[in-house]
């Protein structure tokens, strides 16, 4: 009875090990990812913004949540990597699901991970949520779309050789992602940067697996040249030496991947935003017709690079029309002057401003209404 209690704890302790340790960005990284991309958020988003330490609490959920006997197709298990490199032409593979299901079967799609369809999925759940308006469950899907961004920012995560079995560097996705992180943490640094929307969160994610995917051979020759400079033959426990040769020659590319996941990660959940806001201005709408006068979304929404601006005034005003950046800064005063009642059309072009989101704010005597552009060169 023993005996069997002590098979039975070693299996729990084996499981354990697998869920929660192996094959996963060690917690470490996911920690600084969650907590970090909100500094890319504009203020505008102040309200997810202030939550940060709440992404990075919950940064390793998902890997707690995996089921080994769960077969379904978004299993959590199969959620956090693609062995993209295992299908044929893989720079050419669809990125939609029901094709490369259709092409290769829908168990071989599972087994060899779901990555960037299940970003896509949970980018649409985010948008829902916001859509609605339950921040707290939004705010749960921003951690968990924070831990697959990251995952598909690690090498390891985007390529079937994932523990380097196949090239003679057995076991280094745990010493590159879990010990060696947890032991230069310290040097990893984030700087600011600004979101940017994103038209298609699929193309998107396939963009940053393909880029995690070619730093690949790099890695393994790394882990190959660490060996041998400190004579650490793969077995037992790798001396310090490793573990500096290994950081001394992967540091850079590991520093930037961290950097572009914060990115990525806070792109999309503004991209979520924005589209949630888009839904609801639309419905606002309905309150603002019954009011003194009228602003309407500009149209085309996204543009590139001018867009029409229609408002309504039912008396004559002294209105002003200003353009704000996502800082709120005003950047363009395209009306200050007394209008009559009716109708009025103004174009805006946004040439010499970069890609991103800015306010629109028609202000009278009495009123105010502000609306959202997005602007994509
Ligand atoms: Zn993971």
């Amino acid at each position: 009875m023993i005996y069997f209690k002590n098979i039975v704890y070693r299996y729990f302790l084996l499981l354990f090990f697998i869920s929660n340790f192996a094959f996963s960005w060690g917690s470490t990284a996911h920690k600084i990812i969650n907590l970090k991309a909100v500094m890319h958020l504009p203020n505008s988003m102040a309200e997810l913004k202030k939550d940060s330490v709440f992404y990075q609490a919950q940064a390793s959920v998902p890997d707690y949540r995996k089921d080994y006997n769960d077969t379904s197709f978004f299993a959590e298990a199969q959620r956090h990597y693609i062995d993209i490199d295992i299908y044929p032409n893989f720079h050419n593979l669809p990125h939609d699901l029901d094709s490369v299901i259709q092409i290769f079967g829908r168990e071989y799609v599972r087994q060899n991970g779901t990555l960037p369809w299940t970003i896509a999925m949970v980018m649409d759940s985010l948008t829902a949520q916001l859509t609605r308006g339950d921040i707290s469950k939004a705010e749960s899907t921003m951690s968990d779309l924070g831990h697959y961004v990251a995952d598909a920012h690690q090498p390891l995560h985007c390529t079937e050789n994932y523990d380097g079995w196949s090239t003679g560097n057995g076991g280094i996705h745990s010493r590159y992602e879990t010990y060696m992180i947890n032991t230069f943490q310290s040097s990893i640094s984030i700087h600011s940067e600004t979101v940017r929307y994103i038209t298609s969160p699929i193309d998107f994610a396939f963009e940053f697996i393909y880029s995690s995917n070619a730093l690949v051979d790099s890695l393994l020759a790394a882990d190959t040249y660490a060996k041998s400079v400190s004579g650490w033959n793969g077995s037992g426990t790798p001396p310090s030496s490793y573990y500096d040769a290994l950081w001394e020659k992967t540091q850079d590319f590991t520093k930037n991947q961290i950097q572009l996941a914060t990115i990525a990660l806070a792109s999309l959940w503004y991209t979520a935003w924005v589209d949630a806001y888009i839904v609801t201005a639309v419905e606002n709408e309905m309150v603002w017709l019954q009011n003194q006068f009228k602003l309407e979304q500009n149209y085309p929404n996204p543009f590139n690079p001018e867009t029409e601006i229609r408002f309504t005034l039912h008396s004559d005003n002294h209105i002003t029309l200003r353009v704000y950046d996502c800082t709120g800064k005003t950047i363009s005063t395209l009306i200050d002057e007394q209008r009559e009642a009716g109708t009025h059309t103004v174009r805006w072009n946004a040439v010499e401003f970069p890609s991103g989101f800015y306010f629109l704010r028609l202000s009278g005597i009495g009123f105010h209404h502000t609306k959202k552009m997005i602007f994509i060169k």
